[in-house]
């Protein structure tokens, strides 16, 4: 069975003492011991967080570039990521792609890059509204992972987030009808394109406006793993979602 995953992403929010409250919720819990939790944290608080992360929940970066080290001023390495300590990155995230001008190739790059340095990786796929309208969302999730399987073999270290851009952060969550088809259908391509072990073993886990209300519903779906979370891993709320399953 794949193990449920949760992971947080905290974005571009909170300060040292926003986090301190974020990890008082964290060691309250309780957090089933089946579910992986992981959160991504704004890169200068890495090591802070890590340091005060109870040891049932790891800590994220939330980018990472293509490359060990260099003239590549304000990035971060998946070396350094793990040098202080963390086993874990987001990349791909829609707001890189959208805003940062992230390409499938780079994140694909990017992806490869971190596994090769040992990093494990939340890999994000997803659809805009205006692809969805077009009937293009399996077209682009289809040529989003592909992208990354062009360049990896070994998916034993890849989560990956569905994670639709059109209910991201607008309250608009996809049914759970709609997450479980497109996860369905990933893990078919998956089967076809690269083997049928990967695609019974990675976990892909849904994103956008999952909250303690929906987050159960969700988790029932056959092939949703788990979550990534944004707004509602700033909340003791969090703590639900983690325990969806139970
Ligand atoms: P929200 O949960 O705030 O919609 O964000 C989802 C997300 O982008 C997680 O990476």
């Amino acid at each position: 069975g794949r193990k449920f995953f949760v992971g947080g992403n905290w974005k571009m929010n909170g300060n040292k003492a926003g986090i301190d409250g974020i990890i008082a919720f964290l060691k309250a819990g309780p957090i089933d011991p089946n579910v992986d939790v992981v959160v991504g944290c704004p890169a200068i608080y890495l090591d802070y967080a890590r340091q005060q992360c109870p040891d049932n929940v790891q800590v994220a970066a939330q980018n990472a570039y293509k490359v060990p080290s260099g003239a590549f001023t304000g990035e971060i390495s998946p070396a350094m990521i793990a040098d202080i300590g963390l086993q874990w990155v987001i990349l791909g995230h829609s707001e890189r792609r959208a805003i940062f001008g992230e390409s499938d190739e780079l994140v694909a790059e990017k992806t490869k890059h971190a596994l090769d340095a040992g990093l494990k990786v939340i890999a994000c796929i997803g659809e805009t509204l205006a692809e969805r309208e077009a009937g293009q969302t399996e077209a682009v999730v289809f040529r989003q992972t592909a992208a990354i399987a062009a360049k990896i073999t070994d998916w034993t270290n890849v989560v990956l987030a569905y994670e639709p851009v059109w209910a991201i952060g607008t309250g608009k969550t996809a049914s759970p009808q709609q997450a479980q088809e497109v996860h369905a259908k990933l893990r078919e391509w998956l089967k076809e394109k690269v083997s049928p072990e990967v695609s019974d073993s990675l976990r892909i886990i849904y994103g956008g406006s999952v909250t303690a209300g929906n987050a159960k519903e969700l988790g029932q779906e056959g092939d949703i793993d788990g979550f990534l979370v944004g707004g509602a891993s700033l909340k003791p709320d969090f703590i639900q979602i983690i325990n969806a399953k139970q």
